[in-house]
């Protein structure tokens, strides 16, 4: 029977498009070859990888030689922090960033810090917005790299980057940004955004997991990361992951192809989601009401507590998170909710559902009625009152 679940935690990870995994699938079987090979079935692989690079390049307004494949994003950012910090430490050892960003950014400049870099973390408003005029204050003459995401994965809000990639390019420190969450669903441009190193990851636009890239602007000076073999010009070493590389490449294709329509989309549901629970009791929509990106709703529910309300979620079939997937499970209030301000107590209650491609109005309407109940149901609990009987969607879907 068809699955009745509800996914809203695109922002973890996405479905797999089915017209990704059909590219995919003949480089798992038939087409396998090694991308460094001479004879046909590495010049197969080699001529699919840079099909791919040209697709992804071209998305954001790159030149294929500017594309490096890595394993997803959090390599993609390791390699950006440690490898323009290596390069250019002779120049200077002082690094600026938000306290906002993914950990992926956040813990190589931490090791940085612990061997001697000196790290500037820009504070954000209630909304989750960098200033640029903190950035201005904060450049130093020994500052050689600038991070500073594009679109917080747990809030949803937007970075004026392009502002902050202008005065970085002004100064001559090399501007790296996070733009995971933001690829494919909205326009990035890396002249437009004045940046040098942009990373990106495929499982977060309908494609596999494991791949990912960092753009690395022409004349950058950037170390190398991982050493072995001299693949991807020699700038990351390790035998390509063809179709998984492949898959990347389709997945941003078809999110060009339909992005503005899909973002109008999702901005639609966003929007009828936000405006039926942010009326609710005690409840507070988290980031920038405007600048967020099309998918994102992230509310904090007084009184309840978000282990206990994904929990019910899960029980009634929805799929949705606290906050970021990496850091589930831990009772540590987000970083990024006590950045923007956010007490313990209200951070607690805190629960993030990311719409994608599939989520439907109906969808919508499902969440519109399970949220209050859950919320209510705990709320009941907490004061000792017993919960309603039947609750709305294991009467609709009863099979669950
Ligand atoms: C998911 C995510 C990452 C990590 O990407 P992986 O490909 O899973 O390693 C990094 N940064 C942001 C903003 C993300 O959303």
């Amino acid at each position: 029977m068809a699955d009745t679940r509800i996914y809203v935690d695109h922002g973890a990870t996405t479905p797999t498009d089915p017209r990704v995994v059909e590219a995919m699938l003949p480089f798992l079987t038939e087409k396998f070859g090694n991308a460094g090979s001479v004879h046909q079935f590495g010049q197969e692989a080699r001529a699919a990888v840079d099909q791919a690079r040209e697709v992804i390049a071209s998305a954001i307004g790159a030149t294929p030689q500017e594309i490096v494949f890595t394993s997803g994003a959090t390599e993609a950012d390791n390699f950006a922090v440690l490898g323009a910090a290596w390069a250019n430490e002779t120049r200077g050892r002082h690094i600026i960033t938000s306290t906002i960003e993914h950990h992926a950014v956040l813990e190589p400049v931490r090791f940085l810090q612990s061997r001697g870099f000196d790290v500037s973390y820009l504070p954000v408003d209630r909304y989750g917005r960098v200033d640029p005029d903190d950035l201005r204050a904060a450049i130093r003459a020994d500052t050689v790299l600038i991070s500073v995401m594009h679109a917080n994965n747990e809030i949803g809000t937007l970075e004026p980057v392009a502002e902050i990639g202008r005065l970085a390019r002004e100064r001559g420190i090399l501007m790296h940004t996070d733009a995971t969450q933001s690829v494919g669903i909205l326009p990035v441009h890396v002249g437009a955004l004045a940046v040098d190193l942009l990373s990106m990851s495929a499982h977060k636009r309908y494609g596999p997991k494991g791949v990912g890239a960092l753009y690395i602007r022409k004349g950058s000076n950037v170390a190398r990361v991982q050493h072995g073999g001299s693949h991807e010009r020699n700038r990351r070493a390790g035998t390509e992951n063809v179709p998984a590389i492949v898959g990347f490449g389709a997945a941003i294709a078809i999110a060009l192809d339909c992005m503005s329509d899909e973002a109008a989309r999702l901005r639609r549901l966003r929007d009828r989601l936000i405006e039926g629970v942010a009326r609710l009791d005690g409840a507070h929509l988290n980031g920038h009401p405007v600048e967020r990106l099309p998918g994102n709703v992230n509310v904090s529910f007084e009184g309840a507590d978000s282990e206990s309300i994904l929990l019910a979620l899960d029980l009634q079939g929805v799929a949705a998170s606290s906050g970021s997937a990496c850091t589930s499970g831990s009772l540590e209030p987000s970083h990024v909710l006590s950045a923007i301000g956010l007490g313990p107590e209200v951070a607690a209650g805190t629960v993030r559902l990311t719409l994608g491609r599939w989520n439907t109005d109906e969808d919508i309407d499902d969440l519109r009625a399970v949220l209050p109940e859950v919320v209510g149901d705990l709320r009941a609990a907490a004061a000792g009152r017993p919960p309603r009987a039947v609750s709305y969607r294991s009467a609709q879907s009863s099979a669950r």
